[in-house]
């Protein structure tokens, strides 16, 4: 049987004003945005104490789409990602799902779309350590409310469409890279985001081990629109497009 958490998603997303404009109901769309971090401390001044990461930055990811993210170490790809999960709202310009600019809800609002509606791979995993395969793919039905009986079949589900139906009591220390990022490609699909970001998924993974994993990401996430920053040509060579990026700034590969 297959199990979709949409139904459960309808009535319990946030309802922030949300436009009927064709323009700007992309899966993803990001428009103008800037952000600066703050580097913290000293007396010095306002240039030296913020970081400069995103220059007007607009970007759109249609449903269905693949867009990679390329551009040397500390270009603006993670924060990018960061901003389209809601794990940073932006200092300027906006950020919208759907239709539904991310930067205008309240932090818990914001909280509450991504745990529904944005999965997340990172480049080291980011498992619980304690908890078996399944159980950590069913993390955040646990947070959505799921009952028991049906997240342990859709987590059983999931690491089966990974290829990991025989590590699904498996503890994370017990399983290789590959295998550990396949776990977190099954839990950033637990909720049945339609928005999947993943930053570096291969990065700590060797060309062969990261095949398997790409392969197990564009299946699984296939039809959603999904983001991937990669240095790394193979993992771009996945994505239907892909956006350069310098110092902050969009140099090519957007429409
Ligand atoms: P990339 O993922 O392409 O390597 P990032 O988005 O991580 O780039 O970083 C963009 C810029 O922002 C870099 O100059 C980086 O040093 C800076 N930066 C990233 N995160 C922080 C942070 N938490 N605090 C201060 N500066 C940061
Ligand atoms: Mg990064």
């Amino acid at each position: 049987m297959t199990i979709s958490n949409r139904a459960l998603r309808e009535g319990t997303s946030p309802t922030p004003s949300r436009t009927d404009d064709r323009e700007s109901t992309a899966a993803v769309r990001l428009a103008g945005v800037n952000h600066e971090y703050g580097t913290g401390g000293g007396f010095r001044s306002r240039a030296d104490r913020t970081v400069t990461a995103l220059e007007d930055v607009s970007l759109t990811v249609e449903a269905g789409e693949i867009v990679g993210l390329e551009g040397p170490s500390g270009s603006g790809k993670s924060t990018i990602l960061h901003a389209v999960a809601g794990l940073l709202v932006p200092t300027a310009g906006t950020v919208a799902l759907h239709g539904t600019d991310v930067t205008t809800l309240s932090n818990r609002q914001r909280t509450r779309l991504r745990r529904e509606r944005v999965g997340i791979v990172f480049q080291r995993f980011h498992l619980l350590p304690a908890l078996s395969a399944r159980a950590n793919v069913a993390l955040p039905l646990v947070q959505a409310g799921v009952p028991k009986g049906r997240r342990r079949e859709r987590a059983n589900r999931l690491l089966e469409q990974v290829g990991l139906e025989n590590r699904v009591t498996h503890l994370p220390g017990e399983l290789s890279g590959g295998e550990r990022q396949r776990v977190a490609i099954a839990r950033a699909l637990a909720t049945d985001p339609d928005v999947i970001v993943a930053d570096e998924p291969t990065g700590e993974l060797d060309t062969a081990t990261g095949e398997t994993v790409l392969e197990a990401l564009t299946d699984i996430g296939r039809d959603r629109a999904m983001l991937v920053a990669s240095h790394d040509a193979e993992t771009l060579a996945v994505a239907d497009r892909v956006v350069t990026l310098r110092d902050g700034q969009v140099v090519s590969g957007e429409r």
